[in-house]
């Protein structure tokens, strides 16, 4: 297993609780990933993830931790799941998991979108449903083409002529399109989940993710912090006689017959490097990395597919460690901010903004969290002169913008640092320090995406490149699918 983040030590759980002999390599001190934390001076901070999706009965974490006889986390509902001002708004539009009262929200914020929504609706019961008999998408030989069939039923085919479908589209049949507000809010929360707005999202992407913030889904809070999840698939990892190394770099994957037989391994500390033998290699890396790991070995095709790409967000975060009488009194724990109209939605004119709760586990007494994020163009940050200048420009910035909001008054402030690409290259080890997976276009969200199963036979890819792409929720999702993949070829 090259990598534990989510996706990687959920492949690796349930592959030892199966009885596969599973090593795990991590590059990093911690696991966990982009939902990983770090402590300081008394304060926990998320490193990227905040809300966890799935945590409901049937839904994704639950079942794995389930299946792996792990204590589920204790978790509070997010409700609503996100409050979002658009420009010069102080009211947001709150987007409840109540069902009932999402709905009377939504027809008084965007009055006359009532039929728009109700389709989008129809699309994510659908879509659920299917998601939840386990297809193998993309499928890439017989046993995934089964797979996929036998989640089929007769209400799947009614999502078959949307697959072509953006949300954009969907508005324009619904006469929305020039509905400013309406619009900007779909940019905005798509823009979370699948990296692009409306015009390019992927309809039926766009229905799953959208819908998943209602009950009997809803998103979830972690008591503690995100570190839990992670704490938690090591343990089951170490119940079942896998091994889990920190600080050991993944640098080459060699293939033997076109499939993986070495892996070269360094540890970080002493410099020294290894082969490992392998029947199975589970990547946890983008797909980027994935090449770089294979090097002259990757396959013409699929190397030309990734160099297709269109390049994917990296993201700028601020945490702060904050006094209490920094947060307004009934202050939700997950905040969306729009600045201005202008431009496209993305790089400094957006903030997505968790705050903690009092006792979370994640501030002292009297004290809190805020961890704000904002999309960013990574080549900006491969490329700047003056790096730390423009990090602290880009704090200076941040930190302006949520005291609109907040009372950041400078005695409220314990502490303040800044995470950027570079610094999520470094910690995650991710290609350019690109967050997020790959952007959900019609050509690469689910049936068009990467899969699990590369080209290259016992060599798998887990993680947010893959469907059903980015959140804790989908890369477990991945996991198991290359985990039933995987046990379907062993028992052939
Ligand atoms: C700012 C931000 C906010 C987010 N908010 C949310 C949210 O609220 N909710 C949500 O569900 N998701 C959120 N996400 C997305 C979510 O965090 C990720 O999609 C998910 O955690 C990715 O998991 P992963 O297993 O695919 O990869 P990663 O988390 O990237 O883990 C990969 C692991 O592999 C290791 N690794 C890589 N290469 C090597 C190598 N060669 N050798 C050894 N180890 C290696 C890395 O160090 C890393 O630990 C957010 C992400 C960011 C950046």
């Amino acid at each position: 297993m090259i990598g534990a983040g989510i996706g990687g030590l959920t492949s690796a759980a349930l592959l030892a609780k199966r009885g596969y002999q599973v090593k795990v390599f991590e590059q990093s001190m911690v696991p966990g990933g982009c939902a990983s934390t770090f402590r300081r001076r008394g304060f926990t901070f998320d490193v990227g993830a905040t809300q966890v999706a799935g945590l409901e009965p049937g839904g994704i974490h639950h079942q794995i931790f389930s299946e792996l006889d792990l204590e589920l986390p204790t978790a509070e509902h997010c409700d609503p799941a996100c409050a979002v001002f658009l420009p010069g708004e102080v009211t947001p539009v709150n987007v409840w998991r109540d069902p009932n009262r999402w709905q009377t929200e939504r027809q008084r914020q965007f009055p006359g979108s009532e039929p728009f929504w109700q389709k989008l609706n129809d699309l994510f019961s659908h879509s659920w449903q299917f998601q939840t008999r386990q297809p193998v998408l993309p499928p890439r030989n017989v046993w995934d083409s089964w797979q996929l069939t036998r989640a089929l039923r007769p209400d799947t085919l009614l999502t078959v002529p949307y697959t072509f479908s953006t949300v954009g589209q969907l508005l324009k049949g619904y006469g929305l399109y020039k509905n400013q507000r309406l619009k900007t809010f779909l940019d905005l929360q798509l823009k979370l989940y699948s990296q692009v707005g409306a015009d390019e999202t992927a309809l039926l992407y766009a229905a799953t993710a959208l819908g998943v913030s209602q009950a009997p889904q809803g998103l979830f809070h972690l008591q503690g912090s995100m570190q839990v999840l992670s704490n938690a698939l090591v343990k089951a990892i170490k119940r079942f006689d896998g091994q889990v190394f920190l600080g050991h770099c993944v640098e080459q994957i060699q293939l033997e017959n076109n499939c993986p037989r070495f892996v070269r391994i360094r540890q970080q500390k002493t410099d020294e490097t290894w082969l490992e033998t392998a029947d199975h290699v589970v990547a946890n890396v983008t797909v980027q990395n994935l090449t770089q790991l294979l090097g002259q070995q990757t396959p013409q095709g699929y190397q030309r597919r990734v160099d297709k790409l269109m390049p994917s967000s990296g993201a700028f975060v601020v945490y702060l460690g904050v006094e209490q009488a920094a947060i307004p009194e009934y202050c939700p724990p997950h905040l969306q901010f729009l600045y201005d109209y202008d431009g496209p939605i993305g790089e400094n004119n957006s903030l997505f903004v968790s705050v903690s709760r009092p006792e979370d586990g994640r501030a002292p007494n009297g004290k809190a969290t805020i961890v704000a994020s904002s999309f960013t163009d990574v080549q900006a940050w491969q490329q700047c002169n003056n790096y730390e200048a423009l990090k602290a420009e880009y704090e200076r910035e941040a930190i302006a913008k949520l005291n609109q909001f907040f009372n950041l008054d400078p005695r409220h402030i314990i502490h303040a640092e800044s995470a950027t690409p570079r610094t999520f290259q470094h910690y995650t080890a991710r290609h350019q320090g690109m967050v997020g997976g790959i952007g959900q276009r019609l050509s690469t969200f689910g049936p068009f995406g990467f899969a699990t199963r590369t080209p290259i036979p016992k060599l798998w890819l887990v993680g947010d490149c893959v469907h059903p792409g980015e959140g804790t929720a989908g890369v477990s999702y991945a996991a198991l699918t290359a985990v039933r993949q995987i046990e379907a070829m062993e028992n052939r």
